[in-house]
Order: structure tokens, then C-alpha cells, then sequence
């Protein structure tokens, strides 16, 4: 069996909770409770990441840009916005820096043989967030900040990231779109926020963008994912696979209007550790980026945790 960490803290409930807001920490409230709950989980462990340093963060980002906006965050009751959809609260400093500081965290373990894949349960998340700018509740790129870790600390040449959140995840596409150490793949409505991700955006060969009109249902999505996405994974044979993982695509979702449903993300997550098992040595990190109806939310994540630590 795969050894899974789950890495969350408390301190992601501490980010925004004051605002009628899609991004909230009700999100997030009762997963661990969930996970806890099921006796499938019991070989899974729930790890509290530490606080990522600032150097990290500007592997990815601008450091300019890093070091305005983490002077940015209130140390009061107010509400900052970074941009016009990403505020921050008082909560938001330390959560901003342990959401980062799971991929961080879920990288050393993995190299140094501890687990096999990992799900970073956080909030902010962070595929919007360009090289220079926060957007679109997205601080820092989390998944882009351990790409980076993974390239500068273990050397690695050849990473994919796999995005199947709705919204195109322009912040990644942005870092990475003249480094051909990583592949950066994306399903996403189109057109849809926030506006990219046409498939003639191809960077330096490394940039797959797989635009879907809405109403895109499972046996469609699934086709489509088997074509674009596995196929092509297979000739980049990939040395380690990172996940933006967010359920927004679900057909219940307020933000966006494809129609999958929770099997559908047990299937995708079930073809990419199989990608990952005949590749990376069955290497992964998954982190979670949109979702904004609870429930579906909630059932997708247990779907893609059972399907990880399979
Ligand atoms: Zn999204």
C-alpha cells in the first residue's frame, strides 16, 4: 500500500473568514474530521507543515514582489486585498506561508523515502498567482514554489504539473512558460476567469492547454483527459508529478459550469498514479486549489485521498 501524508493546519481555517466569500474557510472545516472518520484512511498520516522561508518563495516569484507583499498582510481585524479577489486577513500571514510550506515539507519526505505521494490540504490557494502579482485568491503559487524546490534542492529535469482545476492556471503557466524543466498541463472551462488558456499558448513546447466548452460531462472530460493530457504524459515521461488539484470542474459548483461529478476525479487521480508509478517511481504532490461547493468539495478531496494512497 502507498504511504500518503496529509499535510493541513488549523491556521488555513484562520485565512478570510469574515467575508461572504466562495474562497472561506468553510471549505475546509471538516476534512480532517472526515478523514479521521474513515476507516480506509487509517494508514494515512495528517502532518502540519511548517512555515516556508522567504527565499523559497522567490525561487518562483519575484522577490520585489515577495517581499511588498508580505509586508502587506493586516495585523488587525482589517481586510487587505492584493488584488480585486484576493483578500487577506489577519489569519492569512501564517496560512499563506504553511500552505506554501506543505509542498516544501511533502518534497523532503518524499526524498528522503518516507512516503510515496502526498495531499496538501490549503488554503490560499495558488495557481493564479503570477511570477510579479497575486490573483484571484491566490497569494504565492504553492505548486510552482515546490516545482522550484524540487529543481533547485533535488535537481530534477522533468517535472509535469497536472492542473484539472476549471479555471485555467494562468500564475503557473506564467512561471513556467519559457522553463522546459516542467510541463504544465491544464483542463479548464474556456472561456472562463480568468481569461488564458488557449491551446496556442505553448510556451516552449512545455505549456498543454486543454480549453473545454461548458457543459463538458464525464464521458467527454474523460475521453478528452485520455487523449490530451495521458497521451502526452506518456511521451514526456515524467520524473515526478505535481497536482493542482481543484474540484470546481464538479457539476454542483457555483463558479463554473462543467458537469463532472466525484468519479471523475477518482479517475483522473487513479490514470495519473498510474502515470507516476510507471514513471516517478510513483512520486506525487497534489495540492488543492478550487472547489467552491462544500459538500461536492468535501467528497471529491476523500475521493482523490482514497484513489492517491491506493
Ligand atoms: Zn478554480
Amino acid at each position: 500500500m502507498t504511504q500518503t501524508f496529509v499535510y493541513f493546519d488549523d491556521c488555513f481555517k484562520g485565512h478570510v473568514q469574515s467575508l461572504d466569500y466562495p474562497e472561506c474557510s468553510d471549505r475546509v472545516q471538516n476534512i480532517i474530521e472526515l478523514i479521521n472518520k474513515k476507516e480506509e484512511f487509517k494508514n494515512i498520516i495528517i502532518k502540519q507543515p511548517n512555515k516556508i522561508e522567504q527565499s523559497l518563495i522567490s525561487a518562483a516569484h519575484e522577490e520585489k514582489f515577495v517581499r511588498e507583499t508580505l509586508a502587506r498582510f493586516p495585523s488587525d481585524d482589517q481586510i487587505v486585498f492584493l488584488d480585486q479577489e484576493t483578500p487577506v486577513s489577519k489569519g492569512s500571514l501564517d496560512a499563506t506561508l504553511r500552505a506554501a510550506g506543505a509542498g516544501i515539507d511533502a518534497v523532503d519526505a518524499i526524498m528522503s523515502n518516507n512516503i510515496h505521494n502526498a495531499f496538501c490540504i490549503v488554503r490560499p490557494p495558488g495557481h493564479h498567482a503570477c511570477y510579479d502579482r497575486s490573483m484571484g485568491f491566490c497569494v504565492f503559487n504553492n505548486v510552482a514554489i515546490a516545482a522550484h524546490y524540487l529543481i533547485n534542492k533535488y535537481k530534477f529535469k522533468n517535472i509535469a504539473i497536472i492542473d484539472f482545476d476549471v479555471h485555467h492556471g494562468n500564475g503557473t503557466q506564467d512561471i513556467f512558460y519559457n522553463n522546459s524543466k516542467v510541463t504544465y498541463y491544464s483542463t479548464h472551462q474556456y472561456p472562463l476567469y480568468p481569461g488564458t488558456g488557449d491551446v496556442n499558448e505553448i510556451g516552449v513546447g512545455n505549456i498543454v492547454n486543454v480549453p473545454l466548452t461548458s457543459g463538458t460531462n464525464s464521458d467527454k472530460y474523460q475521453q478528452i483527459f485520455d487523449e490530451r493530457i495521458v497521451k502526452k504524459l506518456e511521451e514526456q515521461r515524467p520524473d515526478f508529478l505535481l497536482i493542482s488539484a481543484g474540484f470546481d470542474a464538479h457539476t454542483k459548483d457555483p463558479l463554473a459550469s462543467l458537469d463532472l461529478v466525484e468519479n471523475d476525479f477518482k479517475l483522473i487521480t487513479c490514470k495519473l498514479r498510474e502515470i507516476a508509478n510507471k514513471y516517478c517511481g510513483g512520486k506525487i504532490i497534489s495540492m488543492l486549489e478550487g472547489g467552491y461547493d462544500i459538500k461536492a468539495l468535501e467528497n471529491s478531496m476523500i475521493t482523490h485521498l482514497s484513489e492517491l494512497q491506493k
